[in-house]
């Protein structure tokens, strides 16, 4: 098979919002890798592909060329069938008006391989876990918890999941079943443009930064995350891994060096 060759099928697309999908793909003739939850995998197209009408107007470049960027999978990696990822539309962007613009039955380049180091492999199973994502930062986490959360069990899971409004929180209703199932499990969405629901949201406002510095885990965990108990991983928008980076560190917490295996917060940025 040539190298550039499409050979990943479209066989889902759930629209969470107008900006925001879930997208399933089945290899063309060829198996999915085994892979470490939280990895990526890459999405390709050419630039001949068509864009969603309302996308910013970009110029075409090289027709055949493929535009290739990393997704993040959402899906268990003990799952064969399909891989999952959750995107967001960026109007100006080069792939994503492509993907968005994407049928069902419609094929993709898809990478052979996924990779990253953005996983729970060296995290001690002892440890909680709090994972932190503003809008698609949170497909890794999907993916781990998919994987990884044993209901009830004495190791603690939280997700904190900011967005815009009520209707771009993807994987609501899922995070809610885990947190009615599983009593070691916590999930609080918060949404920082309450003033633009067209109903009532009785949930959590504001920036998830808010939802720390509330000591909200002390709450749900029934004790403090410290640097001892405690992983955090950050995923999503630049400024609230700063934000949450600058927070953390002021209560001893440090970014994790894979060489030393120091520190507890665990990082992933899609764009700088
Ligand atoms: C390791 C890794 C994993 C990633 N996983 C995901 C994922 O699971 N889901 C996902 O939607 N994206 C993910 N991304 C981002 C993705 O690779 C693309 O950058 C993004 O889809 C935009 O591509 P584009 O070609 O449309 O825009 P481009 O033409 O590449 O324009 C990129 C610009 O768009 C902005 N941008 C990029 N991503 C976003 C975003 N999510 N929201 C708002 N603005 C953005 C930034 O300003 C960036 O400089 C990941 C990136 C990395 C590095």
């Amino acid at each position: 098979m040539a190298n550039n060759e499409l050979n990943a099928v479209l066989t889902q697309k759930i629209m969470v919002s107008p900006t925001l999908a879930i997208m399933r793909f089945v290899p063309d003739g060829w198996e999915l890798p085994e892979f470490k939850a939280g990895q990526y995998g890459v999405l390709g197209l050419p630039y001949s592909a068509p864009r969603i009408p309302t996308a910013d107007p970009l110029p075409i470049k090289d027709p055949d060329k493929l535009i290739k960027r990393a997704y993040s999978v959402a899906s268990s990696s003990v799952v064969k069938e399909y891989v999952e990822f959750y995107i967001a539309l960026v109007e100006s962007g080069e792939l994503t008006p492509r993907l968005f613009a994407l049928e069902v039955g419609d094929k993709v380049w898809l990478s052979h391989k996924f990779t990253g180091m953005f996983t729970l492999e060296e995290v001690p199973d002892r440890k909680n876990i709090l994972f932190v994502a503003t809008g698609t930062g949170l497909a890794p986490y999907m993916s781990m918890i998919r994987t990884n959360l044993e209901c009830n069990s004495d190791r603690y899971f939280a997700v904190f999941h900011g967005a815009r409004h009520s209707w771009d929180l993807g994987y609501r209703s899922e995070l809610n079943g885990f947190k009615r199932l599983c009593r070691n499990f916590e999930y609080l969405p918060v949404i920082d443009h309450p003033e633009e629901e067209s109903g009532r949201w009785a949930g959590e406002t504001g920036f998830v930064t808010k939802l720390w510095k509330e000591r909200r885990l002390k709450d749900s965990w029934g004790f403090e995350p410290t640097p001892e108990n405690t992983r955090v991983f950050l995923c999503g928008n630049p400024m609230m891994i700063e934000s949450m980076l600058e927070i953390l560190k002021a209560e001893g917490f440090e970014e994790f060096n894979r060489r030393e295996k120091t520190g507890q917060i665990h990082v992933e940025k899609y764009w700088a």
